[in-house]
């Protein structure tokens, strides 16, 4: 039987102490949701006594059905001097009536009588007292120990004094926290070992990003003995962040052979670190490991003619069982091997003798060495493989003409764009006024495409840079447009090069419908 890790998410709590973080209860409630499908086994939704939004969310959880998930609220240690019944924090976290209660108390002899002030015995009862009267209540206890790994190198008798308080007291598992984030793998290693050998109740990790070992410090925990471990989605947290769950779930599942989720969430894995983000509102990291757009992503000749050949010689596991894929990229290092795999993702059938795989290769690197780049841009490198495997197309639409306006009145300014497009023997003229020329050349040829494809009303542009080329000496700087658009399903990326930013837009945005109109 392999051995099982309880997986705890602290997203609602602990990374919604990221800088630019703030959930709703609307959101907090939706990643709730998502991440009890996915089946984690604990979810951390917020400290009841910091605000009414979480006392809110603990309302609303408690009427709802978790299939795998157990709800954790989050509070501290009864206060000093009061007894445990009649502290009102203690109070709210009963009232919020989770299963479980995560109770954080302190280790570090440091903080017990400089912060807290209070006599080390006190602090050890103030843990007993706390975790035995929940335990009375019926609660699953997890301890949070703060400060374990800076507490214990400063005086191991006494850290280890107040799990074993943690532990006597009924608590369900004792969770080492690297509150700091300045502890080195082997010093985690090292101390989780003495935890475990002294302490008979489950031993968790819970670790910060300060110094980039948020995850390796968490997985030395696991691999020392623990075997549950806190972090949050795509890392977010404090400072630096947490230890990134959106790691620690395949690793756990495929380098260390034990068990976290179910093993058929592991290819929605992407899925789930995606729509964190999205209800987050933070862009998705591309090089994040795992799930991230280029972690599976391959340039260069040689090494892309070995992945054809064994995907097992450049690539340290299969990309889709974490639901992510591979990506072969198109860059002037490129030979005719990354076209070809190229051209197959895109659904080209094409064969490295066909003539056409030449004349695709030379017209690629063609435009390449005139500013454009299709790395990003696999719609327009799609519409560049489509015009030669077909003898050039007929277009499903032209714009014959175009214009675009700005003006100001005092404080406001707004651009205005007409635009002529033809369809068949049909021709659309509309005007648009946008925010922007490019927002304003968008709306038009949208609307104006729209009358004959309303597929296209779907379709909108999610991100849009503008890079400026150097010029060769005596000619003008030309400016590259990278587009990104979506159906609500999947992305997109179109590219226009000119030395007018509007035509390098207008390229673009023609590239993006005319492969949503195509891809389906
Ligand atoms: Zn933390």
């Amino acid at each position: 039987m392999k051995q099982k890790v309880e997986i705890y998410d602290t997203t609602l709590r602990d990374g919604a102490q990221a800088e630019g973080i703030n959930f709703s209860l609307a959101d907090k409630l939706r990643i709730a949701e998502r991440l009890d499908q996915f089946g984690v086994h604990y979810i951390e939704g917020g400290w009841p006594g910091s605000n009414p939004k979480d006392l809110e969310f603990f309302q609303q959880a408690a009427k709802r059905k978790w299939k795998n998930a157990k709800i954790a609220s989050f509070g501290f240690t009864r206060k000093k001097g009061v007894a445990v019944e009649d502290d009102p924090q203690i109070r709210m976290l009963l009232d919020s009536k989770s299963p479980v209660v995560t109770i954080v108390g302190k280790t570090w002899l440091l903080h017990v009588t400089e912060v807290l002030r209070v006599k080390p015995d006190e602090n050890l009862a103030m843990i007993s007292d706390t975790i035995r009267f929940l335990k009375d209540q019926g609660k699953i206890v997890v301890y949070d120990a703060e400060h374990s790994f800076d507490g214990f190198k400063d005086e191991p008798e006494y850290a280890l004094a107040t799990w074993r308080a943690a532990e006597k007291a009924g608590a369900d598992v004792i969770c080492l926290c690297e509150t700091n984030g300045g502890a080195l793998p082997s010093e985690i290693s090292r101390i989780v070992a003495v935890a475990k050998s002294k302490l008979t109740a489950r031993i968790g990790i819970h670790t910060h990003n300060d110094c980039g070992f948020g995850l390796a410090n968490g997985i030395a925990g696991l691999e020392a003995g623990a075997d549950h471990i806190q972090g949050t989605i795509n890392g977010y947290g404090e400072r630096t962040g947490n230890c990134n769950l959106i790691s620690v779930i395949p690793t756990i599942a495929f380098k260390m052979n034990r068990v976290g989720v179910p093993e058929k969430s592991l290819p929605k894995l992407k899925e789930l670190a995606e729509f964190v983000d999205e209800v987050a509102n933070v862009r998705h990291d591309t090089r994040q490991p795992w799930v991230g757009q280029t972690a599976f992503a391959h340039k260069g000749g040689i090494h892309v003619h070995a992945i054809e050949r064994v995907a097992r010689s450049y690539e340290h596991i299969k990309p889709e069982l974490v639901g992510n894929h591979r990506r072969v990229l198109v860059s002037d290092m490129s030979g005719r091997t990354n076209i070809l795999l190229k051209a197959t993702e895109l659904g080209f059938k094409l064969t490295p003798e066909a003539p056409e795989a030449r004349t695709i290769t030379t017209k690629v690197k063609e435009m390449e060495s005139s500013g454009y780049e299709y790395e990003a841009a696999e719609a327009s490198l799609a519409l560049l493989i489509r015009g030669i495997m077909d003898h050039n197309p007929e277009l499903l639409f032209t714009v014959d003409s175009y214009h675009v306006s700005m003006r100001g009145d005092g404080g406001a300014s707004t651009c205005e764009a007409t635009v002529k497009v033809r369809v068949g023997e049909k021709t659309h003229h509309t005007v648009a006024e946008g925010d922007g020329p490019v927002n304003a050349l968008d709306g038009a040829l949208r609307s104006a495409l729209a009358k004959s494809f309303p597929a296209l009303k779907k379709i909108t542009l999610t991100d849009y840079k503008v890079r400026i080329l150097d010029g060769v000496a005596g000619t003008a700087a030309k400016t590259r447009v990278l587009i990104t658009s979506t159906d609500g399903k999947t992305e997109w990326g179109t590219v226009g090069v000119s030395e007018n930013i509007i035509t390098a837009s207008l390229q673009a945005l023609v590239d993006s419908m005319e492969y949503a109109l195509l891809k389906k």
